[in-house]
């Protein structure tokens, strides 16, 4: 994970200047545990360092640095399917994405993006049934 200090100065100008009216979700209460993904990611230290990293660089730095690694993620994986880039390398940007999303499903709480993961696994398990044949209900 890059988090480069240039951005710092960036962000912040980004954040002051954020309307009023951009809808996004409250994030009043951010737990202390994780819940129930990854172990990696329920780890103690780990919650810690999601909360100094939100003090130091802000809201908005932790989204630009998502949105920055899921498109490092995409572009080791378009390199890799065309044998253009390593192995190492796509696992290396899986970490820095698998990190950043521990980080803001602290941000927007865990239980409701627990909730919207299930629902998300439940579709996909119906759409598999279905595509496979395996079940005849029509609620994909
Ligand atoms: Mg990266």
């Amino acid at each position: 994970m890059e988090t480069e200090a240039k951005s710092d100065a960036k962000v912040g100008a980004e954040t002051t200047a954020r309307p009023e009216t951009t809808a996004r979700p409250e994030t009043t209460a951010r737990p202390e545990t994780t819940g129930g993904l990854h172990p990696t990611l329920q780890a103690d230290s780990l919650i810690d360092l999601y909360r100094r990293t939100l003090a130091v660089w802000g809201e908005q730095a932790q989204y630009d640095q998502s949105i920055e690694e899921c498109a490092e993620l995409s572009v080791a994986l378009l390199h890799y399917r065309r044998a253009k880039g390593s192995r190492q390398a796509v696992i290396d940007e899986m970490a820095d994405v698998i990190l950043m999303m521990g980080q803001l499903r602290w941000m927007f709480g865990p239980q409701e993006v627990d909730l919207a993961v299930e629902r998300k696994r439940a579709k996909l398990e119906r759409l598999l049934r279905k595509t496979t044949g395996s079940d005849t209900s029509e609620d994909v």
